[in-house]
């Protein structure tokens, strides 16, 4: 389908030309064909579908670099605990109890949410992949999806149990797959969850296949001091030593960082995602963000699942990662708007794999667009444009969704997902799972 977008404000992300005013852009089978100024189109170009640009910016959608949308039937359910406690006392028990449906049913919400605002793509990690995979293929969403070659069970006590060939069959039936909107990566949970032997399986299975690994890494004070303890190492050297980085790394959250640990992300080229909201409700820290950025390191963001969260609302994490270091360090230059955009959009696209593609409004790319609609007091006057989209824009003023050359909402009507449907299953599975009477 052809579609172009008329008199429309542009920011871009591309840094050749960060922000344009008044200008057409015309979609050919998915891929941002022109980019003109308004009036100015190609006389050959014969639009399917005109969306108007009046009062409204347009940006590349948002990339959630690091969540678990399986998650979302836990929303609101295990609240002001520490991680270990909500980890293995609240949400492992939980777990357990979760069915394939489950997932689809709670991956079809998440995704109903984030492209309400504003998500065009996503990298998550949970159990029962494939039924999260349908699901994603359904709503017409971006992702990167990663399954464990190594499955747990809480039987008791944390009982772990080898599935390094359903990791292969995933990779297989998946990577690639809804015109290659999803890419697959191996997960590995963490460098506590996973022993040494496994960890360099797992680092070899992604060398393998040729894909990436994604990983939580540094969330807690007790993580490095419990990897320190029993290696004499901390989890960021263990994934050098183990071939873990020696791969394309998604690396969630790396809030308890060295200055050692930071020179090996950044040699390896390892993308750390940003979590603020998750870090700061368990507790866990504040990721020095700066530092990160001052090596050179491709600093992404991301919500973590709902259970930690408790949204999946990108527009809050930028916000955030805009505020937080700022407060950190008592220094009003760190983390500018622009940086936190670009952290939730070309950065995001980058750690997910897709960055030659997307996350950037320029010539060639696959056109992932979002539209706000700008008339609203809380966005007049606009003035600098990074500014108003990271400090005074909300999740609710996304207008429209594009991903791929498909329009998955028009006007905040979603096109792809049953929206009631799904809001009816999910609350009756969180009852049956929380056993809410
Ligand atoms: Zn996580």
């Amino acid at each position: 389908m052809n579609i172009l977008i008329e008199g429309i404000d542009i920011l871009t992300a591309d840094p050749t030309s960060e922000y344009k005013r008044n200008a057409d852009i015309g979609i050919i089978n998915g891929i941002i064909s022109f980019i003109t100024p308004s009036g100015r189109i190609p006389p050959e170009f014969k639009a399917d579908k005109k969306l108007s640009g009046l009062k409204k910016l347009a940006m590349p959608g948002l990339v959630n670099a690091h969540t678990h949308c399986g998650m979302t039937a836990m929303r609101n359910s295990a609240d002001d605990l520490s991680l270990q406690k909500w980890l293995f006392e609240r949400i492992f028990p939980i777990e357990e109890k979760m069915t394939d449906e489950d997932v689809y049913w709670s991956t079809l919400l998440g995704a109903a949410e984030m492209i309400r605002s504003g998500t065009t793509a996503f990298a998550d990690m949970y159990l029962h992949m494939d039924h999260a995979a349908e699901a994603v293929c359904e709503t017409g969403l971006r992702a990167n999806l990663s399954r464990s070659p190594i499955d747990f069970h809480n039987d008791g006590g944390l009982k772990a149990v080898d599935a390094f060939d359903k990791c292969r069959d995933y990779f297989r039936n998946w990577n690639g797959n809804a015109e290659d909107k999803i890419k697959v990566y191996v997960e590995v949970h963490s460098t506590y969850l996973m022993d040494i032997e496994s960890l360099k399986k797992a680092a070899d299975l992604a060398a393998e296949l040729r894909t990436g690994i994604h990983i939580h890494l540094l969330e807690t004070a007790s993580e490095r001091k419990d990897s320190l303890e029993k290696y004499g190492k901390s989890p960021v050297e263990i994934c050098k030593d183990t071939g873990i980085f020696n791969v394309p790394v998604i690396g969630a959250h790396l809030v308890h960082v060295s200055g050692d640990d930071i020179n090996i992300l950044g040699a390896a080229g390892v993308n750390a995602i940003h979590n603020p909201t998750s870090n700061l409700k368990l507790g866990s820290g504040i990721s020095p963000v700066p530092a990160l950025l001052d090596a050179g390191i491709n600093v992404a963001l991301g919500t973590d699942g709902v259970a930690s969260n408790n949204n999946l609302n990108m527009f809050e994490e930028m916000h955030l990662a805009a505020l937080i270091h700022k407060g950190v360090a008592q220094n009003p230059e760190l983390v500018t708007a622009r940086q936190a955009f670009r952290m939730a959009t070309v950065n995001g696209a980058k750690a997910l794999g897709f960055g030659n593609d997307t996350g950037m409004i320029k010539v060639g790319m696959k056109a992932d667009i979002i539209l706000l609609d700008i008339d609203k007091p809380h966005l007049h006057p606009m003035n600098d444009p990074h500014s108003a989209v990271v400090y005074s824009a909300q999740g609710a003023d996304v207008h429209t969704v594009i991903v791929n050359g498909a329009i998955l909402m028009e006007n905040r009507e979603l096109k792809t997902i049953d929206e009631e449907k799904v809001k009816f299953k999910v609350n009756s599975i969180s009852e049956r799972l929380f056993d809410v009477l």
